[in-house]
């Protein structure tokens, strides 16, 4: 039956992210089942899924309070919408569970079905906000390059990926973006400590706010560590002198804690974990742990005192805005992620040891760094540990190393030179034990293929 599936794909499915052709001769991987943390494909091998999904499910597999909350609302009341003066039990409780949860100045929610989702609802609404306030010229959004913030129009616009603006003549007018605050690339080669650049980094923000006229800035936006970029963990520095920023200009200051949030950094969200106090706050992935679509802008008091009190109607929505039965699957998890005190549990326990575990890591041979935040981990993997020196982009090493870690039934991605893991919150010490033992055993595997392949400086 795998082939008959992996024909049957190649033939009518067209997956994100992919080139269509390369697959459809290769074979999709089909995956059927999942308990815990491993996978299993359709051939019955195991899988050690470091990526729990796609950064989602950060309650693990298999948790039984999240099917019967889906199930239990299908069988009451699969689907209402919250358009037109209605509201469902699932969507009142979760918004008031996220209430608790989220920093103090968090009291309100949109609903939405996915970060991109998110992320339209937040070019929309900053810029409803300053029209609100007398100040409809302010409707420039400064992101960052290398940044993800999804993929339709607004959200891939709003992310910094060359290769997706690229694609469709993007961005659309009025975002602009600035460099990363990436030591390794951009700080180091400059003698920079970590500390020093990421003061130069925000500054970066600063400047370009100056250079469009701080009236004309609605917000910056940006994710607490980037993830799809390749888990970059920006120094202690960086987050608190934006925010000082966005203070001193006024400009909204938005956290897309699509991958951060929920437990991920060792904090609820990852902006408590770095230090900022945003206005928006983007939302998706961990609210569900991915079990069904959910995502959504957790709205600062700041901006929803504007859009209550200056009235009016907010012309925007989705159909799916407040799904009663994603909505009843977020509240099982998050009550789920509360009761387990999962945050706890990598905050104090899981996060440590995987730092430590990554700090013994960084001596092996092919490791240029080695850097994790709570339970997200990156390696970057240089020809020449003494210089740091690149790889040739050609030989490709992440995808020598990808190729390994499947082969060993890991699954670790591949960011450039940089294989990123974000394991599910469950996850215990002996589990990171060998999915760490399984890492090594690839770096090893890489490394003798760079020697054998005259790769190595
Ligand atoms: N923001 C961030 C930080 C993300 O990582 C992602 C997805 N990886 C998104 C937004 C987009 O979310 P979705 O794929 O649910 O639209």
């Amino acid at each position: 039956t795998t082939r008959d599936w992996q024909d049957a794909d190649a033939r009518h499915f067209l997956p994100p992210f992919t080139d269509f052709r390369r697959l459809a001769r290769k074979g999709a991987r089909v995956i059927t089942r999942a308990d815990g943390i491993p996978l299993w494909d359709s051939d019955g091998h195991r899988i050690l899924d470091a990526m729990r999904g796609l950064w989602c499910v950060n309650v693990g597999y298999g948790q039984r309070a999240l099917a019967d909350a889906a199930t239990r609302q299908l069988s009451e009341l699969p689907f209402y919408n919250a358009f037109f003066q209605t509201a469902t039990p699932p969507a009142i409780e979760l918004a008031e569970l996220l209430a608790e949860v989220t920093p103090p100045q968090f009291e309100h929610v949109f609903f939405t079905g996915s970060g991109s989702e998110g992320n339209d609802t937040v070019v929309r609404m900053v810029r409803r906000y300053w029209d609100l306030l007398g100040e409809p010229g302010r409707d420039v959004i400064i992101s960052r390059r290398n940044a993800y913030h999804g993929s339709t129009m607004a959200g891939a616009s709003l992310g910094g990926m060359s290769g997706m603006h690229a694609q469709g003549g993007l961005p659309i007018p009025g975002i602009v973006h600035i460099e990363q605050p990436y030591w390794w690339a951009h700080g180091r080669p400059h003698g920079w400590s970590r500390d020093e650049f990421g003061l130069v980094a925000a500054r970066w923000l600063e400047q370009e706010i100056l250079r469009l006229g701080p009236e004309k800035v609605a917000a910056f936006i940006g994710e607490p560590v980037q993830g799809a970029g390749g888990v970059i963990v920006p120094p202690a520095t960086y987050w608190p002198e934006v925010q000082r920023i966005c203070d001193r200009y006024g400009v909204l200051l938005v956290s897309d804690e699509v991958i951060c949030g929920f437990g991920r950094t060792g904090r609820w969200f990852g902006c408590e974990t770095m230090g900022t106090r945003p206005d928006l706050m983007t939302f998706a992935k961990g609210v569900t742990s991915g079990y069904v679509p959910l995502g959504g802008v957790m709205v600062g008091e700041r901006v929803a005192r504007v859009l209550i009190e200056r009235g009016g109607e907010f012309a925007h929505g989705y159909t799916y805005s407040g799904h009663p039965v994603a909505c009843a699957v977020g509240l099982a998890n998050v009550r789920l992620i509360r009761d387990l005190r999962l945050v706890e549990h990598v905050a104090g326990d899981v996060g440590p040891y995987l730092a430590q575990a990554y700090a013994d890591l960084a001596g092996h041979p092919l490791v240029g760094e080695a850097e994790t935040c709570g339970l997200m981990g990156a390696l970057l993997l240089v020809r020449d540990k003494a210089t740091g020196a690149a790889f040739d982009p050609a030989w490709e090493a992440g995808m020598v190393c990808r190729g390994h870690c499947f082969r060993e039934g890991l699954i670790m991605r591949a960011v450039g030179d940089r294989m990123i893991i974000a394991p599910p919150l469950v996850i215990t010490r002996t589990q990171i034990d060998e999915m760490v033992a399984l890492i090594r055993r690839c770096l090893d595997l890489t490394l003798a293929d760079a020697r054998a392949a005259g790769q190595l400086g």
